[in-house]
């Protein structure tokens, strides 16, 4: 009997800091399945959660995908070939490995989006996770406290109304933790033919695809579409055996992460922020590297940090002076913080600064001495009472946008080249 069954799979929480990733767990389900004739509808979907999240490994990142089944027992192979795969792949012996597998025949409702929605934005908890699942009758398998339940719903609901691609490669187990084998020259030429519809492939003139993990992934693509990171792969060439590549449907790099404030009270910890505002002190580098202001509108007050591993973006936010009007793209972290990633300047406020009058030959006179007036080092004419003179500063900085560099950018910020294009 041919029903046209759609079953969403979701799971997350897989991986430990120590290895694995919940991508390759499920490039291995899909791999399993495949080789039993089921069939996936569309792309998996990498879906990249709250980057403030406590619990999160990495990149806080979930997986899901979409099956059509012909048989009512296709559902049970799948479901069986899904926790086996998961079970057996998990970093269990970590106390932070929960894992959640969730199945899911239903509709996608405007409930499942919203609470979606707010995995990425916000925090929620594993018990609105599990009533939420129980009301849309959703599958729900736990390991441990399987707090990864969160995150596997999360991922099957999650609307893309902007989305891009990641084609994600995957090393031999035995290069596992090894130093990544690949031709850097090959990445600058895939760079130079296929940027911007990939981006993030190289920080200031090196290689940006490989993560600095033991995990087995040995590079991502990341691009506006399918065939974009698909001829890319093809132009880099690495030196060590890829295992398998997986290419999927994501929520990276669309700011989907950011809550437009209104105010600057408004806006709470460990979420993420558009906020405008006027700076409101001189921008001061503290110990570690890291630059600091303070942004203020009428309803408060909030420090703000461009941190060490965002490299140059710091020399521009030094360069904030009291009263510029900007608009703020970031999070609040633990200290409550809010961590820039990225700064539309809107307005420069006029600076100046009070020197010494000019003499009558144009020369800028030198102090005489305390409550002497003012001395021409070039005609040794001297004037008693001359006011000083205010002169504006020239601002080496303008208006307009200013972003992290990629190796310091979050899965979810959107990079400036997909907001202003390219010239
Ligand atoms: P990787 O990127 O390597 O896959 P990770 O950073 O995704 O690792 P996980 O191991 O998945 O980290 O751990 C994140 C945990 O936090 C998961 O259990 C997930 O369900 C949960 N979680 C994700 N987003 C939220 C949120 N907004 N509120 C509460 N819990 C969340």
């Amino acid at each position: 009997m041919y029903n046209n069954i759609l079953l969403y799979v979701g799971f997350d929480d897989t991986d430990s800091s120590s290895g694995m990733c919940t991508t390759y767990v499920c490039a291995v389900v899909l791999e399993r399945l495949k080789a039993c004739g089921m069939t996936l509808k569309g792309e998996p979907r990498l879906i990249r959660l709250n980057p403030f999240a406590p619990y999160k490994t990495r990149g806080n990142g979930a997986v899901s995908f979409k099956l059509v089944l012909d048989h009512k027992q296709d559902v049970k192979r799948v479901k069986k070939i899904v926790l086996d795969t998961v079970e057996e792949l998990s970093q269990m012996d970590d106390p932070r490995t929960n894992p959640g597998v969730v199945f899911y025949q239903g509709p996608i409702t405007e409930d499942l989006q919203e609470y979606s929605l707010r995995t990425v934005q916000c925090m929620v908890t594993l018990e609105e996770a599990e009533q939420l699942a129980q009301q849309i009758e959703a599958e729900v398998f736990k390991y441990k406290n399987g707090r990864g339940v969160i995150g596997a719903l999360a991922a099957i609901g999650c609307p893309l109304s902007d989305k891009t691609y990641e084609l994600i490669a995957y090393r031999e187990v035995d290069n596992y933790g090894e130093v990544r084998r690949i031709d850097e020259d090959s990445v600058r030429v895939m760079n130079q033919k296929t940027y911007p519809e990939t981006f993030d492939n190289l920080d200031e003139g090196y290689m940006a695809i490989t993560p600095h993990t033991p995990c087995p992934v040995l590079y991502g693509i990341r691009g506006e579409s399918k065939e974009a990171v698909s001829r890319a792969q093809e132009l880099v060439k690495s030196e060590e055996p890829i295992e398998r590549v997986m290419v999927f449907l994501t929520n990276q790099h669309t700011d989907m992460h950011l809550q437009n404030s209104d105010t600057i009270a408004g806006m709470d910890q460990y979420q993420c922020y558009r906020v405008a505002g006027e700076v409101y002190s001189t921008p001061h580098v503290i110990e570690g590297g890291h630059v600091i202001f303070n942004l203020k509108d009428a309803s408060g007050e909030i420090e703000c940090a461009a941190y060490e591993p965002t490299k140059g973006f710091r020399n521009t936010v030094r360069k904030l002076a009291p009263g510029d009007y900007v608009i703020v793209y970031g999070g609040i972290g633990d200290r409550g913080t809010l961590n820039v990633e990225k700064i539309e300047i809107l307005h420069l406020r006029p600076q100046y600064q009070n020197l010494n009058p000019r003499c009558k030959c144009g020369k800028r006179m030198k102090s005489a001495g305390k409550d002497k007036g003012y001395k021409c080092s070039r005609c040794g004419v001297k004037v008693v009472d001359a006011p000083k003179e205010k002169v504006e500063i020239v601002r080496d900085l303008e208006e307009g946008f200013y972003e992290v560099p990629p190796s310091a950018r979050r899965h979810l910020s959107q990079p400036l080249v997909r907001i202003q294009g390219h010239e």
